[in-house]
């Protein structure tokens, strides 16, 4: 049979989690949690259940999750959401990006992206007919050279996808991004943008996260996407949402609806009340920063270099000073040999090339990460 992803096979993921798992290995690799998410949460979920709140929710989400997320938004960036209409809840961000990708692009256009890329925009773009234009970004700050994305922009491109904070490489939008972003959308009027901002809150060292929700012409442009997975330590309860602007939220809607349909209806219920207390999400900085400090301080005397980790929960090291084999062969040698899974950048790039640059995940458990630092400092 003949495929419509050549040359893609099990992703990085799946593929690492299962390494850790047959070598019992700590497994740092895929992002998830190893920590439960808040009882009262749990209780909520019970509890919706439990109410008989156990059939199809509206297709575009609970009304009352709606609105609790347009005041949300509104809350965070100063930007009005109509929840009847330009707010939809997702089975997570993976489908989000996926249904805004197919609803936004017509085969043949151009979708500009950045590498190291999150590993479904590629798959999402192609699948939909798509041609991916990439642009490489250079460590360690993997900054974005706006006169390169102006080069690459052409009447095709229709999508630009940028994920803040980024996932591998810890980046985040600066107030002149979104200002250099403001000229380019001004320049090109076909162009819109896709925001994978499913690390809103978790960003160090007293940064603000600079949402596209922040400015109202870029607002106009967007289509957000946001995962509570990632902010209620619950990845595997898939679930997330889009907001954007009206005309597009109804395509967004046309495709969804024969995706999914809706997403399950006793965690919107659970959701929409544990949204009224900010101070859940609004604590994450500090809990993650706390964990990157301990994970940082424990690897000095390791023989990794750490690259600067400024959000998300992840940690990218270089570890040249004790090997120089490929970071796939690097990865799955730390695995096996030193019961420590990682991932490896080369994930990130469309035509796997090697950056002698590894991932660690520092959204464990204290004892985790003593335990991983431990073996990794005897590397
Ligand atoms: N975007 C990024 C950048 C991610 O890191 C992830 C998952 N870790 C997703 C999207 C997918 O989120 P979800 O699990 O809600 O589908
Ligand atoms: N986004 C998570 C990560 O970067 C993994 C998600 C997945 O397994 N698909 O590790």
């Amino acid at each position: 049979m003949e495929s419509k992803l050549p040359g893609v096979g099990t992703t990085i993921f799946t593929v690492m989690s299962q390494l850790a798992q047959q070598h019992g290995a700590i497994n740092l690799s895929q992002g998830f949690p190893d920590f439960p998410c808040d009882p009262v949460l749990l209780q909520a979920v019970t509890q919706a259940m439990q109410d008989g709140h156990n059939q199809y929710a509206p297709m575009p989400g609970l009304p009352r999750l709606r609105e609790v997320l347009a005041r949300k938004l509104e809350a965070a960036y100063g930007q009005a959401y109509d929840p009847e209409h330009q707010i939809t809840v997702t089975a997570g961000a993976t489908q989000a990006l996926y249904t805004a990708i197919t609803a936004l692009i017509q085969p043949g256009d151009e979708v500009l992206l950045f590498e190291p890329a999150y590993d479904s925009y590629g798959p999402a773009i192609r699948l939909n007919g798509g041609i991916e234009q990439r642009i490489s970004l250079r460590p360690p700050q993997y900054a974005i050279d706006w006169t390169e994305v102006q080069r690459r922009v052409t009447p095709r491109t229709r999508l630009l996808i940028l994920n803040n904070p980024n996932n591998p490489s810890t980046a985040m939008l600066s107030a002149d991004d979104l200002q250099q972003l403001r000229t380019l959308l001004q320049q090109w009027p076909q162009l819109y943008v896709l925001s994978d901002e499913v690390y809103e809150h978790i960003v160090f060292d007293g940064a603000a996260h600079q949402s596209l929700a922040r400015d109202p012409l870029l607002a106009s442009r967007s289509m957000l996407v946001y995962s509570f997975g990632k902010t209620f330590h619950a990845t595997g309860w898939k679930i997330g949402y889009c907001a954007g602007p009206a005309d597009w939220m109804q395509e967004f809607r046309r495709v969804h609806q024969f995706l999914v349909f809706s997403v399950n209806t006793p965690m919107q219920h659970a959701l929409a009340n544990y949204l009224q207390t900010p101070a859940h999400y609004l604590a994450l900085p500090a809990f993650y920063q706390a964990k990157r400090d301990r994970f940082v301080a424990a690897m000095v005397t390791s023989r990794f270099v750490l690259l600067p980790s400024r959000g998300t929960y992840f940690q990218l090291a270089r570890y040249d000073r004790i090997s120089d084999i490929p970071d796939t062969e690097f990865a799955q040698w730390l695995t096996r040999e030193h019961g420590v899974a990682v991932i490896p950048l080369s994930a990130f790039h469309a035509d796997g090339t090697d950056h002698g640059i590894i991932r660690f995940c520092f959204a464990k458990q204290d004892a985790t990460l003593d335990a991983a630092t431990s073996r990794l400092c005897r590397v």
